[in-house]
């Protein structure tokens, strides 16, 4: 961790040290963020370094990631801690497309899709899970916990399983059964709550902390986005360290849009990178409590939990100080979707890029043509849209956007008269 300096609180700037069990701040109960010292990330590694290194996980960006530098094995050596040697998931450097059939559709000069649903659980919560597993065992802990709409479960169920953690996690009942097939397979204790996300985050909290597990919620832990911003390393390295104008991403409690800014700012102070994105931030129109608070001006409200999207079926978002700086900070846009819409960008994605999205995974890529339709960003713009997990997880909502096939008869005479 030498390049750690310390986490400072969003909300008071209280300064706490960076021990591995950290949650949120302890004089306000505000929200962390992991300070590091650039000129020395500077000093021991470089754009051309980086790109030679031929461990292709998010763990090659480990000068940025705050992790003891033993928890990870030493590249000369192979060897490190205890820590290192736990056997993990191979998170990361998932597929970076070009998608000019997709661009031309939608009237975009330059778009590109980075396909996080390839991932070992298959979203691109992967990333905090595989932080919160290297954390939890430099706690010394046994047991992890969460709760989640679906993802930050399955993959923390995953990652831990891997490693040898037992978990527990708390998910609302009406997460699909593609994410909850994946928690039973993975060997968790699962814990469906009959109410909503709120209801069974707070019923986590409340367990955590009676029962002293390490606590993988989103947001009350800040290493989780130190995680999430490895796409964004990706994402730039991907593409040689010249930057898009924008880069979209789907919001629901706000930790991944953080992240990602996280990660592009870090590279900026850094100096891999010589300009920022904006962020096209998107939401579902029935779930937009953080859209609504840019557009308006505003603190943010909650709203109902409205949309197929389930992933991002956030009300009450857990992360909405650093959802918020991230879009103002970048001078980013906000575009709301309707569910028909976000159906549709599946079918889209599906059909010109051979990408399978969830509706959350997809809203992202909906917002963009959505933005482009309605003006709001320049057709001769270059776009990155991040797909954040994939359709196989809910595939009843994959048949509703793509429907049903043709059913025949095994007979040549009945197909010619279909073809
Ligand atoms: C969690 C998730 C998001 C949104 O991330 P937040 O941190 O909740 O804003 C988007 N898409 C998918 C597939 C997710 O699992
Ligand atoms: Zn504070």
């Amino acid at each position: 961790m030498n390049h750690v300096i310390n986490a400072v609180c969003v909300k008071c700037g209280a300064e706490h040290e960076a021990t591995p069990d950290l949650t949120t701040c302890r004089k306000c109960g505000g929200i962390l963020d992991i300070r590091y010292d650039y000129d020395r990330i500077r000093r021991d590694i470089g754009p051309d370094a980086l790109k030679k290194r031929t461990d292709l996980s998010m763990w090659r960006y480990r000068e940025f990631l705050p992790v003891r530098e033993d928890s990870l094995p030493n590249p000369a050596t192979g060897k490190g801690s205890s820590v290192a040697a736990l056997p993990r998931l191979r998170v990361g450097w998932s597929p970076f497309y070009r998608a000019d059939r997709l661009a031309r559709e939608i009237g975009l000069k330059t778009l590109y899709i980075k396909d996080d649903g390839i991932n070992p659980t298959a979203s691109l919560k992967d990333r905090a899970s595989a932080m919160a597993v290297v954390k939890a065992a430099e706690a010394g802990a046994k047991t992890i916990a969460c709760s989640s709409t679906g993802n930050a479960a399955s993959s923390l169920a995953g990652n831990a399983a891997a490693a040898g953690f037992e978990t527990y996690i708390f998910v609302p009942e009406r997460a699909p059964k593609g994410k909850v097939a994946q928690l039973m397979m993975f060997g968790a204790h699962v814990i469906s709550v009959k109410g909503s996300y709120e209801d069974t985050f707070r019923l986590s909290a409340e367990a955590i902390e009676e029962y002293g597990w390490y606590n993988r919620n989103a947001a009350i832990n800040p290493y989780l986005m130190e995680g999430k911003k490895t796409v964004s390393f990706e994402i730039a390295e991907q593409l040689d360290f010249h930057m898009t104008d924008y880069v979209a991403v789907s919001v629901g409690d706000g930790c991944t849009i953080g992240g990602v800014w996280k990660g592009f700012k870090d590279l900026y102070n850094a100096g891999f990178i010589d300009r920022l994105p904006r962020l096209i931030s998107v939401q579902a129109e029935g779930c937009c409590p953080i859209n609504r608070a840019i557009a308006e001006g505003k603190d943010w409200e909650p709203m109902e939990e409205n949309t197929i999207a389930d992933s991002i079926a956030v009300g009450v978002p857990r992360n909405p100080d650093k959802a918020l700086n991230a879009i103002r900070e970048s001078n980013g846009v906000v575009v709301n979707v309707s569910d028909d819409e976000i159906l549709a960008a599946m079918r889209l994605l599906g059909r010109t890029c051979g990408v399978f999205a969830e509706p959350a995974g997809a809203t992202g890529t909906a917002g963009v043509r959505k933005a482009v339709e309605t003006g709001l960003i320049e057709p001769d713009a270059s776009v990155v849209s991040i797909v954040t997990g994939s359709g196989l997880k809910d595939v009843a909502n994959a048949m509703k956007a793509a429907g049903e096939p043709l059913t025949i008869e095994p007979s040549m005479e009945v197909l010619r008269t279909h073809i």
